[in-house]
């Protein structure tokens, strides 16, 4: 395969859907105007949209051309009041990280830096994202810097017992796995795929391999134009240089 050749379709990093400001997460919240335009941009550039179960079960590892990933992390339950029907109402499909230890709690990683509180789903709505085509991914157990764990048998616990919760509670085998903070421990190769985990997601990562996947962010300020950019194999060509500067 060409160096170049996307292992995946582009994917996008969504957290929060809500009108609601949030606060100091306010760079982790977009409105529901912004999140229209985001699909209507798709709909409108013929994308359709995917997700890692699917990709792993279809063993599909190309054809991605106007294809792309929608992620959630942390499963805020306010997604359930507008984006998770919004996006079922147009027959799209995303994929949301769950941090276990906090299943039907908050956000108390947050909470404990002095960050607003959040309500998560519990295991009623991952059972209900499930019915409704979505995937259910793991987001660790408890939403810590994984890169401080490397080498430890924590780092594996945290790994591990996510993805059991997530199964028993969704009865699907868990294939994708979203680091907290994006942030990647050294030996994230052998954890992730002892584990079982197909596909791993990052942020910036300089070497993008299938354990370690690049995600674009979408914000406020995004529009129909900047969406776009961040969709085309170019901008992520450039990403590829870009991240190999950029401090982790
Ligand atoms: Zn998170």
């Amino acid at each position: 395969m060409h160096p170049l050749t996307p292992i995946v379709p582009p994917l996008a990093m969504l957290h929060c859907v809500s009108d609601s400001a949030g606060g100091s997460l306010a760079n982790w919240y977009i409105s529901r105007k912004a999140f229209l335009q985001l699909l209507d941009t798709l709909e409108e550039a013929q994308y359709q949209t995917t997700h890692f179960a699917e990709l792993t079960e279809q063993k599909k590892s190309g054809g991605f051309s106007r294809k792309v990933i929608l992620t959630f992390d942390d499963c805020a339950k306010h997604l359930l009041d507008f984006a998770v029907p919004e996006l079922v109402k147009r027959k799209l499909k995303a994929a949301f990280f769950m941090p276990t230890a906090y299943i039907g709690g908050y956000n108390a990683w947050d909470v404990e830096k002095g960050a607003e509180r959040m309500e998560l789903m519990n295991e009623e709505d991952l059972k209900e994202l499930v019915r409704l085509g979505m995937e259910v991914g793991s987001h660790s157990h408890h939403h810590v810097q994984l890169k401080n764990l490397s080498g430890t048998e924590k780092l594996r616990q945290e790994v591990r017992l996510s993805k059991e919760l997530l199964q028993d509670i969704t009865g699907r085998p868990v294939y994708s796995f979203a680091y907290p903070f994006g942030s990647v421990p050294d030996d994230y190769r052998t954890v992730l795929s002892s584990a079982g985990y197909h596909y791993g997601l990052s942020i910036y990562q300089p070497f993008e391999t299938k354990l370690a996947l690049r995600r674009f962010g979408v914000y406020e300020k995004d529009t129909p134009a900047t969406l776009r950019k961040k969709l085309s194999g170019r901008y992520r060509w450039m990403r590829t240089l870009y991240d190999a500067v950029k401090k982790n």
